[in-house]
């Protein structure tokens, strides 16, 4: 079950303005409500199915961020209702949100993933490609761009995840005063997790993506 204590504690040293997503994926929709009756109304996922199945079962006022990589297929069926889509990684997967965003007659916010680990797995944008599609991006007219969002590598290596961490700040910074006029939205950097939140805080995140400290260790096996 959750650990409400570590969640107060986690909420508590929390700076103003930053957000706190509860990384909620394999575990039980008790756990969730345990968070939910605290206060937490923001939960991230990363499957589609899963996603629907617990969104079925709590209560309605819980933003649902989808955390992972998202198959274009799959976009139908959260478009109705998804808070934020916080990996969106090709231009071909922004263009099916901007579509069922239209068709849904919303828009939908979305976070640009970039690469900036050394993993070779993680999904992303690299910097420079997301350059070259930002002006397309911009001119979606059914998606919000809410910012980037980013993974670091994972290593002891705190040094390593810092530099990683500031390198998405700086890109940020970038886009931000380059198309500042065109993207008023674009104020989030989602960057952070149970072994690294502290350091995305000091390097500039406003959404930081924590699971296993909340909830415990995750048992992957039960999935699906
Ligand atoms: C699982 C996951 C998290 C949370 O990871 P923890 O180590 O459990 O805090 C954050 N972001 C993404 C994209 C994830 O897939």
């Amino acid at each position: 079950m959750a650990n409400t204590g570590y969640y107060h504690t986690l909420v508590q040293s929390l700076p103003e303005g930053i957000q706190l997503v509860a990384v909620s994926k394999t575990y039980p929709p008790e756990a969730i409500m345990q968070l939910y009756q605290l206060g937490q109304r923001s939960f991230g996922e990363n499957r589609v199915q899963e996603l629907l199945t617990k969104r079925s079962l709590l209560p309605d006022d819980i933003h649902w961020h989808l955390i992972g990589h998202l198959q274009t297929n799959k976009v139908k069926q959260v478009a109705p209702f998804v808070h934020l889509i916080h990996g969106v990684d090709s231009m071909r997967l922004a263009r099916e949100i901007n579509k069922e965003a239209a068709r849904c007659q919303r828009t939908i916010p979305i976070l640009l993933q970039v690469h900036i680990a050394l993993e070779e797995t993680k999904f992303g944008f690299a910097p420079a490609e997301l350059m070259n599609a930002l002006p397309e991006l911009s001119a979606l007219p059914d998606v919000e761009l809410w910012g980037l969002m980013g993974m670091a590598t994972f290593t002891e290596d705190t040094q390593r995840v810092r530099t990683e961490f500031r390198s998405l700040k700086t890109l940020f910074d970038t886009i931000g005063n380059t198309y500042g006029e065109k993207l008023p939205s674009f104020r989030h950097l989602s960057m952070g997790m149970s072994s690294d939140y502290p350091v995305a805080i000091e390097e500039g995140a406003t959404i930081v993506r924590v699971g296993s400290l909340l909830f415990g260790k995750r048992e992957y096996n039960t999935a699906g």
